[in-house]
């Protein structure tokens, strides 16, 4: 298994991250400031990595909450 080192683009401080998939977009969390990012991983290289916004971390939530109501089949 590979592990990818990604930065915290507010804290600069340098995480780990272990995946199957060397391709990856999706949220990180820093492990010290706690600060969600969106990251984008190509070859387990890093190719974007932006903090997100309070605001925008509540919308991934709540979208990721929908789809698995949805997967549930509730209404
Ligand atoms: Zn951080």
């Amino acid at each position: 298994m590979a592990f990818t080192n990604i930065t915290c683009p507010k804290c600069n401080t340098v995480g780990q991250m272990s995946l199957l998939d060397p391709n990856f977009k999706g949220m990180y969390r820093c492990w010290k400031c706690r600060e969600f990012c969106n990251i984008v991983l190509e070859n387990n290289q890093v190719k974007s990595c932006v903090a997100l916004t309070a605001e925008e971390v509540e919308k991934q939530v709540q979208l990721k909450n929908l789809q698995d109501k949805f997967k549930k089949g509730y209404k």
